[in-house]
């Protein structure tokens, strides 16, 4: 199903590098709102910047995979020195398959986590990439996300009938 998610996770922080690269994985692609940093930013920076150094000690590429403008992503990123993709399109595969050309990855080699079903999971799904569901950082969103989030609970309950609930394990299985 386009909208279940491959893993769960409570938090990408919870990531183990060297887990990941004994799996191949070569890139970690990410949601940026939310995913990587809460909405009001400062704290989770620093949280930021080791995971993108751990994944590099590792080999693992950390790239961040944004709907909005170059400008408003690169002002966030650039001081970290972290890569993006602006203008992704999620919920089309657009940004990903982007990613994949720009760092010449094959699918197997990368994960996307994202904090929401309707644009991240679905994104990487039909991207054909591992798609990671973690909570958001926050429970604050734009009115937008509101949307999302109403639809995403009616999800959560089709998965929980069909028998495919969603729980958020502490590390990646
Ligand atoms: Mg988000």
């Amino acid at each position: 199903m386009w909208l279940h998610p491959r893993y769960t996770i409570d938090t990408i922080y919870h990531l183990k590098p060297d887990q990941l690269a004994k799996q191949g994985i070569k890139a970690v692609f990410s949601d940026l709102d939310n995913t990587l940093l809460a909405w009001n930013e400062a704290e989770t920076a620093q949280e930021m910047k080791q995971l993108k150094q751990d994944l590099q000690a590792a080999g693992i590429r950390l790239v961040v995979i944004s709907n909005n403008s170059d400008e408003r992503v690169g002002k966030v990123l650039d001081p970290w020195g972290i890569e993006f993709i602006a203008h992704a399109r999620k919920p089309l595969p657009t940004g990903i398959m982007r990613g994949l050309r720009k760092f010449h990855l094959q699918k197997d080699q990368v994960l996307m986590v994202g904090d929401q079903l309707i644009t991240d999971i679905q994104a990487a799904n039909i991207a054909g990439v591992g798609s990671v569901l973690v909570k958001p950082l926050v429970e604050t969103d734009k009115w937008n996300t509101r949307i999302n989030r109403f639809f995403e609970k009616i999800i959560f309950g089709i998965f929980i009938v069909t028998g495919r609930r969603v729980t958020f394990e502490e590390h990646l299985k």
